[in-house]
């Protein structure tokens, strides 16, 4: 506004420094600056954003930017991940690597030329150690699931082959938003112990049972809605029997 006088709307913009054009360079260099401001409509109000997706320039929000993100399908598995706060950020980042194949399997270690002394599955030693092995189609995980669906009152398809797919089969499952959310948490909780299994497995040579990481799973899972979902009157009773 030191630049320029408005007068009936019509916006004169001048040199306005105590120093002169000195130079033929700069007087060129003023003219071009102002071939180019002219161009702008100057307005007596406060600036704002504005952003360009479809034929108007509109208001910029940050929403808009999250909406317009999420329409774009740029990995396909990335669609089954909520980022839940009713789970802790480590695991949440844990189930994003998994549908994406990034965790460090051995077959995944192998891929990357990791020296190892077997590439098997530590529950049965019978497969590839892959994730969809290991958390879903090897013999453990399979009674593990079966024991989680029974608890949760679904039922497991006969062909369950990743955890895209049982994630998948949740969000599309007609509940309402508080059980849908619950049975997310579960899944997260049953891999999250699984892979944790796996590990103390691995590098501790602690062994343990179905049983106990059933057990493992309800109260962990139940650990996080009671502390971070904020559902004051469910219970662990409620919980158990997944009834609430
Ligand atoms: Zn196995």
């Amino acid at each position: 506004m030191d630049r320029y006088t408005s007068n009936q709307g019509k916006v004169v913009w001048f040199w306005g420094s105590e120093n002169t054009l000195s130079s033929n360079d700069l007087e060129i260099e003023w003219g071009e600056c102002l071939a180019m401001i002219e161009k702008v409509n100057i307005q007596l109000k406060s600036d704002i954003w504005l952003w360009k997706t479809g034929a108007e320039a509109e208001e910029f929000m940050v929403s808009k930017l999250r909406s317009e993100l999420d329409r774009i399908d740029t990995m396909n598995e990335t669609r089954v991940i909520k980022w839940l706060h009713w789970i802790p950020k480590k695991v949440n980042c844990f189930l994003w690597r998994l549908v994406l194949d990034r965790l460090t399997t051995r077959e995944a270690l192998q891929l990357r030329h990791i020296p190892l002394t077997s590439i098997s599955c530590p529950f049965c030693n019978n497969a590839v150690e892959s994730v969809n092995h290991l958390l879903v189609s090897c013999d453990l995980a399979q009674q593990i699931w079966t024991v989680i669906f029974q608890w949760t009152k679904l039922s497991l398809p006969r062909y369950t082959l990743s955890v895209v797919q049982l994630l998948e089969l949740i969000l599309s499952h007609k509940c309402n938003k508080i059980k849908k959310r619950s049975l997310y948490v579960v899944v997260a909780a049953t891999c999250w112990k699984i892979w944790l299994t796996r590990n103390d497995i691995i590098f501790k040579q602690k062994s343990t049972s179905v049983s106990k990481m059933i057990a493992d799973i309800k109260a962990v899972s139940f650990t996080w809605i009671n502390n971070r979902a904020g559902l004051s009157d469910l219970g662990w009773d409620n919980w158990r029997s997944f009834n609430f």
